[in-house]
């Protein structure tokens, strides 16, 4: 075990060039903890028998019972290469040879990919995991997209590869296409979605550089082919990086001629199957039968000895202790790591204009480009984590530039503990107290009066699904409530409201819920709490334009107001969402003219996006003639009011347009105020979307199964009994495994994954990712169609009354 001291670790705080900040990123299930749990035992932070077993990165009870990593966490790791590493790779700098490694976990179940977006903006660079038996999945593709949009550099490790080598028993030449179509299909990921001419350099990966590593993670070993290099290069009278390049693709050896090919010939092999699996081979075949002399005997060639400690080991035991003492799997990760990834020196001179809001050139963005620690303080909450302190949290992120030395407390997070400093340079990742009560789930804080902000995340994932929650005991009440506003501060995708009395939680899926609501009852509130079945987060719209235009008058009958709603056209509530539209006026109406087929005049003359002012639907003052400044905020509240809460039934709206068609303002303020105004406009706007043929929206999820191709078919019967369009099956070459896409009401998806497992007995695998909203069949205002019935259930759950308001309770005459 290495313990180091806190003046060793404010010293390597301090040395810029030192810091790795990196997330390990990848599909669930490929090892991405089992291997973060190897990380930590090689800087000695649990004890290394536990290494593989004890997942200390996953310190939630529900991650321990499902098995999956929730909650990104920080753990700073201290590792030191060594003055003759050091020397040897080239690595020359005042900073020493001790190295500080800030690693940030971070999920792989698409229901929590806000985590992993949350995690990526404060790293720098990436270990992509792969399971290299199964391949590059779905998951790695989206992750690895987003790390490359936010200029994060990627290493790859491809792990399970005892289960390549003994599972399926494939021929070495077998074990090498694998590998190297998975390194090819990374690369063809890479070269979509890395930019031209990327600032991070060249970012293929390729073994031979050094900057893809293989392993076990189960088995505490791995390798990148320096180590390999490194056992020849004496033999062979070759250095090392020369080697390494014959370790890899089309380089063969003939043992009798000692000559290197790069075209097979009669007699020779590939370098890799001769000189790196093979002796690999046949050390993991001796350890694992547990012949130990043999074992002994080979590692000895090699240069490594089994202390008697290993030697009196049986079983798997004896195995992990003998390929760990010559093939540590933590040093090969280290290594390409510290090698292949950027301090946060070099990450923050391209980094820098990703992640700024501000001009590049004031002294925020100057000190955060020159990683300047004496420069104004910028850093970056990119999570809330809750201590031990009950209720409170830290405030966990990056920092920039500056330095931050709280009065509270500056804490660095090591292994399962939390360790205080006195202050933290820029470069570092740190847990803030205090900060928490100024603060909701993230944002930026500095010391520069006129800094801009880091930009805000963008989150890919919707929150669709949604559960009503009430303590167990009523007296819990006020618990339950203080709760909720801790959870809503802390998770970045959750919607926490309450309606008609009732608290409603909304999240990304069943999945993502359930863990989130469990997180409630034991952390955040602390009592036992009564959970609805999830039900599912409808939207309200109109199919077509008003066939009349609505009158709606104030309550003293001083105002008339005429207005009318249509449709969006197709893809702009998209787009407004994404917040793709610009905010100057004119520029917009223009877009919107060429764009969508709007008036130009018409567009100028949006008053508002609603709801929260910036959601999918628009009001537009289509009058002519008339002065109806006097009424616009009290006109907008309305809209705000009813895109929030539609006509069917208190859902949100999305993609309609409202236009004032006309309107009678009474002259005088007094009679023409809010409270006259902003109920004849909910009115009026409700009347508009009666005559419109209203409709309701139901999120669509696009799911993904992966599966082994001998089960497709009951996957197949699964999906269309939910109601499954299948759009795309893809089968991998070189793998049984088959990956089918299908789009899926999400409502059809509750119970999907168990009644999945037991129809293929666990072999396939299932993620949901929202795809995008579609139109409910049937009629809402015709009773005993299937909108009808949800529409009448949502009022029901919502405690209103059974009725849609009817067009005459909502439409006045003249
Ligand atoms: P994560 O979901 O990516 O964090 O994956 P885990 O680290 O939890 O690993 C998923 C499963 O794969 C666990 O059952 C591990 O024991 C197993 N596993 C991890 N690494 C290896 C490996 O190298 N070889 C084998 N055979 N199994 C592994």
């Amino acid at each position: 075990m290495v313990y180091i001291s806190m003046e060793v670790l404010q010293e390597a705080m301090r040395h810029r060039h030192n810091i790795r900040n990196i997330a390990v990123i990848a599909h669930v299930d490929h090892g991405k903890t089992t291997l973060t749990d190897s990380l930590l035992a090689r800087a000695g932070f649990i004890s290394s028998s536990q290494a593989g077993t004890k997942r200390a990165t996953d310190t939630l009870k529900a991650e321990q019972e499902k098995g999956i990593t929730i909650k990104s966490t920080a753990i700073s790791l201290y590792y030191d290469l060594g003055a003759e590493n050091m020397k040897q790779f080239g690595l020359t700098n005042s900073d020493g040879s001790g190295f500080l490694i800030n690693l940030v976990d971070s999920p792989g179940h698409v229901d929590f990919s806000p985590e992993v977006t949350a995690a990526l903006r404060i790293v720098d660079g990436a270990m992509v995991v792969v399971d290299c038996v199964s391949g590059v999945s779905v998951q790695t593709e989206t992750v690895l997209r987003q790390a490359l949009c936010e200029r994060i550099k990627p290493v790859l490790m491809m792990n399970k590869l005892d289960r390549a080598i003994f599972e399926k028993g494939l021929s070495p030449e077998e074990i090498y296409c694998t590998l190297r179509n998975v390194v090819e299909n990374v690369n063809a990921l890479i070269a979509t979605y890395a930019e031209d001419e990327s600032p991070m350099g060249d970012l293929m990966m390729d073994p031979s550089k050094g900057n893809v590593a293989f392993g076990s993670g189960l088995h505490g070993w791995g390798f990148n082919l320096r180590q390999f290099a490194n056992l020849y290069a004496a033999k062979f009278g070759i250095k090392e990086e020369k080697l390494m390049k014959r370790l890899w693709g089309e380089n063969f050896y003939n043992p009798k001629t000692c000559q290197w090919t790069t075209e097979v010939t009669e007699g020779s092999v590939r370098g890799f199957n001769q000189f790196v699996l093979e002796p690999l081979i046949k050390i993991l075949q001796a350890a694992t039968d547990c012949d130990k002399a043999n074992t002994s005997a080979l590692l000895q060639k090699l240069g490594y000895h089994l202390t008697q400690n290993d030697l009196e080991l049986e079983g798997k035991e004896f195995m992990r202790a003998a390929m760990k003492t010559w093939l540590p799997a933590a040093d090969a990760m280290l290594d390409m790591i510290i090698l292949h990834l950027p301090s946060p020196v070099t990450a923050q001179t391209y980094r820098t204009e990703l992640l700024y809001e501000g001009p590049l050139d004031d002294d925020a963005a100057e000190a955060m480009k020159a990683c300047d620690p004496n420069g104004p303080l910028m850093m970056y909450i990119s999570k809330m984590v809750p201590s031990a302190e009950k209720g409170r949290f830290y405030a966990v992120g990056r920092v920039f530039s500056g330095t931050v030395a709280l009065a509270k407390k500056t804490v660095v997070m090591m292994g399962g503990s939390v360790q205080g400093v006195d202050d933290a340079p820029c470069g570092n990742i740190v847990g803030l107290v205090g900060v928490d009560k100024f603060l909701q789930k993230s944002g930026t804080i500095s010391t520069f009066e006129h800094a801009h902000n880091l930009k805000v995340l963008k989150f890919s994932v919707s929150p669709v699904v949604r559960v009503a929650v009430e303590p167990v005991n009523p007296q819990d009440l006020a618990k339950l409530v203080e709760g909720l506003r801790r959870l809503n501060k802390v998770e970045p995708l959750v919607q926490v409201t309450s309606e008609a009395g009732q608290h409603v939680v909304a999240g990304a899926g069943e999945l993502h819920l359930e863990i989130i609501l469990q997180d409630l009852e034991e952390t955040y509130a602390g009592v036992p709490i009564k959970k609805s079945d999830p039900v599912v987060k409808y939207c309200e719209t109109v199919t077509r334009e008003s066939s009349r235009v609505c009158l709606a008058k104030s309550v003293n009958k001083l105002n008339k107001l005429y207005m009318m709603a249509s449709p969006l056209p197709e893809g702009l509530s998209e787009e407004i969402e994404r917040g793709d539209l610009s905010s100057d006026i004119k520029e917009r109406a223009r877009y919107l003219a060429d764009n969508y087929s709007f008036d130009v005049n018409e567009a100028r003359k949006i008053w508002c996006f609603g709801p929260n002012n910036s959601g999918p639907n628009i009001f537009i003052d289509s009058t002519h003639g008339v002065d109806t400044t006097r009424v616009r905020d009290a006109i907008c509240a309305g809209f705000q009011w009813v895109s929030n809460e539609g006509v069917l039934c208190d859902e949100t709206m999305r993609g309609v347009r409202f236009d004032l068609r006309d309107a009678q303002i009474h002259s005088d303020p007094a009679h023409c105020g809010g409270s006259q105004i902003i109920p004849a406009a909910r009115r009026g706007l409700f009347a508009s979307m009666l005559t419109a043929s209203p409709a309701l929206l139901e999120p669509v999820y696009m799911v993904e199964v992966q599966c082994p191709l001998t089960v497709i078919g009951s996957v197949m019967s699964v999906l269309s009994r939910r109601r499954g369009v299948v759009v795309e099956q893809l089968h991998h070459s070189g793998s049984p495994l088959c990956t089918v896409k299908a789009h899926t009401p999400v409502n059809e998806t509750f119970g999907f994954s168990e009644e999945l497992k037991s129809q293929t007995s666990g072999q396939a695998f299932l993620q949901c990712i929202f795809d995008h909203w579609q139109i409910l069949p049937g009629d809402p205002l015709v009773s005993g169609s299937k909108a009808a019935e949800i529409v009448a259930s949502v009022r029901k759950q919502k405690g209103l009354s059974a009725n849609i308001p009817t067009l005459e309770s909502v439409l006045d005459k003249l």
